[in-house]
């Protein structure tokens, strides 16, 4: 754990590496066309994008105002925060106590970017319809990124469910990508990744897609960089045994609880690190660095996750 003055992000980041393993590529006498690293990505071409998560508002939490009085806190900081936009991965509201949701929308304004929201399990999907965005799953370009976000919740259930036809259009979103020249990250409240005891248990299970997403993110391992999560509450959680993609379920805005992970030696990371708050995200094609910022406190955690294949 370390902290800092300020929650900026370094400038100098990365490219410089890709850069280089792509030079000594094509001086090694393999031609351009064949070379694995230099079909991969251009990565030195890619500036990195910055942005904003949050999750897991929960706004309405024990019928108190608390939760939005965070939200508010929060807002502020992501106002004055480094990036271009903010993604919500889930949980807007606590559940589904709809007087919340014109709440939520209010505050969101003042944070003078623009915020892509999905909807978690405490988010019934026609409210998150009436007061967020009428289309559900959606995609968003920036550059040369594209994220794919989509609704793997249900309010009955801590689980998450991938329908044959959501995995077709995830699949369809990556392969437009591709033919764009763009790099694709997917968000979704409920983690993909099995996380039996000491975790959650709270995943795709089988019967709901879970094979099937991992055949899908091995065919566009090319592009797919990482898939977002929220829904865990337990501080930055994330898993690198899908490489070269990163699966990441993201630090709460209201609360997250210490479930004793690394000390459990539950596989994955997940840093000592449990206060509420928001985290700025810092990507490029060869990697993804992370900085935690608790709220009304300095940056608590950096991790920067290397593309494995690129950067290493
Ligand atoms: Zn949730």
């Amino acid at each position: 754990m370390s902290t800092q003055a300020k929650p900026s992000l370094a400038t100098n980041f990365v490219p410089a590496i890709s850069r280089r393993l792509v030079l000594s590529c094509a001086a090694g006498g393999v031609s351009v066309a064949v070379c694995p690293l230099v079909r991969q990505a251009g990565a030195a071409e890619h500036s990195p994008i910055r942005f904003l998560v949050v999750t897991d508002t929960h706004l309405g939490y024990r019928d108190q105002d608390s939760a939005t009085q965070q939200w508010r806190r929060m807002a502020d900081e992501l106002a004055r925060a480094e990036g271009k936009f903010v993604l919500h991965l889930g949980d807007i509201v606590d559940g589904g106590r709809e007087a919340h949701y014109p709440t939520y929308v209010e505050v969101r304004q003042a944070i003078g970017k623009a915020v892509h929201e999905i909807p978690g399990n405490h988010d019934p999907a026609e409210l998150f319809q009436r007061y967020i965005r009428k289309s559900i799953d959606t995609v968003v370009d920036h550059d040369w990124l594209r994220i794919v976000l989509l609704n793997n919740a249900r309010p009955e259930s801590h689980d998450g469910f991938l329908a044959p036809d959501q995995l077709a259009w995830i699949d369809a979103q990556c392969e437009e990508a591709a033919k764009q020249e763009r790099f694709v990250i997917i968000g979704m409240h409920v983690p993909v990744h099995e996380n039996r005891h000491p975790d959650r248990g709270w995943y795709v299970k089988k019967e709901y897609g879970h094979a099937e997403f991992y055949e899908l993110a091995k065919r566009h391992a090319a592009r797919l960089l990482a898939v977002f999560h929220g829904h865990f509450h337990n501080g930055l959680r994330g898993w690198t045994d899908h490489a070269p993609v990163h699966e990441i379920a993201f630090p709460s805005a209201l609360y997250n609880q210490d479930r004793r992970l690394e000390e459990q030696k539950a596989p994955g990371y997940n840093p000592i690190e449990f206060r509420p708050g928001f985290t700025l995200v810092e990507i490029t094609p060869s990697a993804i660095r992370l900085e935690f910022k608790p709220l009304g406190q300095d940056i608590a955690v950096k991790k920067t996750l290397p593309r494995e294949g690129i950067d290493r």
